[in-house]
């Protein structure tokens, strides 16, 4: 669940304003430099998780370089 960075009321899923309906705070920029930091670290954790994943799965690569070949022998 979404809440205000400013006034901590709830914000609806559904609602996708930028502004808080209660105080007006911009959601969008409200601590936007701390949450890209963290963003960053989860994207940055993300990307280690997935390349080990992929040195364990080698066939991915070979199929995805198939498929380019397919499309290329279409054209
Ligand atoms: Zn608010």
């Amino acid at each position: 669940m979404r809440t205000c960075p400013k006034c901590k009321k709830r914000i609806s899923p559904l609602y996708f304003g930028t502004a808080c309906r209660s105080c007006g705070a911009d959601l969008m920029y409200y601590h936007f430099e701390e949450r890209l930091a963290e963003d960053a670290r989860k994207a940055a954790a993300q990307e280690e998780k997935g390349r080990r994943l992929l040195n364990k799965l080698p066939l991915h690569r070979k199929n995805s370089g198939l498929k380019n070949n397919n499309n290329t022998d279409i054209i």
